[in-house]
């Protein structure tokens, strides 16, 4: 959403209202932000102040299922601070939620606090499967023994 500013540039106290939804993808992450607030003309600052609905799509970390997570933040930014300019007179919303998105989202998205990953001999999920990587680890110590005994 682009917002046209030239109403309110020169005239304190006024605003003009904000709605839009905005889409973010960058790698794993896939974001769509339902956004609405207003910019305000406060004493010649002209101030973002909005809320943020964001629907994010990633993968767990550990074992890679896919992971649905809603964050809902604020945006509280001033336009010529914050990493924000003006093309002309021209808002690019899209840019802003972008920026935010960013700032106010996890690192790292785990479907569980207690996901078990993936094993790291054989790749298998062991959240839903058993793997003998564990076994074999005990057979060698075990050969290891065997191998001093002899
Ligand atoms: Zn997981
Ligand atoms: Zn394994």
């Amino acid at each position: 959403m682009k917002i046209d500013l030239l109403p309110i540039i020169d005239s304190k106290g006024s605003q003009l209202p904000i709605k839009c939804q905005v889409s973010v993808s960058d790698g794993d992450i896939d974001a769509r932000s339902d956004v609405s607030g207003e910019v305000v003309n406060s004493s010649g600052t002209l101030e973002i102040k909005a809320d943020v609905k964001a629907i994010i799509k990633s993968v767990c970390a550990r074992c890679l299922k896919p992971v649905t997570e809603t964050i809902e933040f604020k945006i509280n930014d001033v336009v010529g601070e914050d990493g924000i300019t003006l093309n002309g007179t021209v808002l690019d919303m899209g840019d802003v939620v972008r920026q935010n998105v960013f700032l106010n989202i996890p690192l790292k998205f785990i479907c569980s606090e207690d996901c078990k990953g993936l094993c790291a001999g054989c790749g298998a999920n062991l959240n839903t499967d058993k793997c003998s990587c564990g076994d074999e680890e005990i057979d060698e110590r075990f050969a290891a023994l065997k191998k001093l005994l002899d």
